[in-house]
């Protein structure tokens, strides 16, 4: 496993083994690596070169303190990755932002909705880097989790908009044994904390249970919010359905696929979620 923090010095690798015919694929991360990322790591690996990026992207923080805090462990990522990729671009954040870029990519409705309603200018920071990713590593494929499920979308929007000859493979949400989502916030969580955590997941299922029963959104909404109310601890910011193109649903209104997506505090951490109730 080889690790670059040059631009340059990822690209002539990359290039190197393009030239040898090999399909490369790309895992963007922000580090503080779990099974969640490794789980894409070993998705990649259909591909010939298997390259894992870690960079805390300041741009897509929409909170200071929060982008101090997000956990930073390069030295245990790389002893993580260790064996499972093949090379690691870790960048300086000169390296990536050393030419104060000023454009930003708008993504419309997509990119304002959910997330985008509560972090607006987050997706705008993460359409930056990763069409930068893409432009300096130019991989075949490229891996993202479906827990950020809005990001997939727009990710895939961004490829079909911009022309870029990149396959975006879409990998299923990892989950503790309680069935929290696995998240390098959860870093943060104590364990009383990880216990109130978890209850998010079981509250998707319940929705899922009564949506599968029949249940209209709203009851679904309804046997939700019930749910969440009991539970000391946890603080909703935002319950929504949503079909395949992230539109909000306040009925089945025809749509192809629903997702029940939320984003919530536990100890002042943030965390997201979701659930495909039709898919
Ligand atoms: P992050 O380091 O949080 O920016 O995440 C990097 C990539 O890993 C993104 O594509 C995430 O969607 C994905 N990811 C994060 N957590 C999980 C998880 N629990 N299961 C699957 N993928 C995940």
């Amino acid at each position: 496993m080889q690790l670059f923090d040059s631009t340059e010095g990822i690209r002539s690798a990359v290039l190197e083994n393009k030239k040898q015919g090999k399909t490369i694929g790309l895992v963007p991360t922000m580090g503080a690596l779990h099974e969640g990322h490794l789980s894409l790591v070993r998705a990649a690996r259909t591909c010939d070169v298997v390259i894992v990026s870690i960079f805390v992207n300041p741009r897509q923080f929409t909170n200071e303190r929060d982008l101090k805090e997000y956990p930073r462990k390069l030295d245990g990522d790389l002893a993580i990755l260790k064996g499972k990729c093949d090379l690691v671009f870790a960048p300086g954040i000169n390296d990536i932002y050393g030419n104060s870029p000023v454009s930003s990519l708008d993504f419309g409705d997509l990119g304002s909705r959910l997330e985008g309603e509560f972090r607006p200018g987050h997706f705008n920071g993460v359409g930056l880097i990763v069409a930068k990713l893409f432009n300096i590593i130019l991989p075949d494929y490229a891996y993202f989790g479906l827990k950020d499920l809005q990001q997939y979308l727009l990710i895939k929007q961004l490829v079909k908009d911009l022309s870029f000859p990149i396959k975006i493979i879409g990998c299923t949400t990892i989950r503790e044994e309680s069935g929290l989502a696995m998240s390098s916030r959860n870093l943060k969580l104590s364990e009383k904390g990880i216990a109130v955590a978890s209850k998010i997941f079981e509250g998707l299922n319940i929705v899922k249970e009564g949506f599968d029963s029949g249940e209209s959104i709203d009851n679904c909404r309804k046997r939700a919010a019930k749910y969440y109310e009991r539970i000391n601890g946890l603080e909703i910011e935002y319950l929504e359905f949503a079909s395949e193109d992230l539109t909000i649903l306040n009925d089945l209104n025809g749509a192809k696929e629903i997702s029940v997506c939320i984003a919530a505090y536990v100890e002042g951490v943030r965390l997201i979620d979701n659930l495909y109730l039709r898919q």
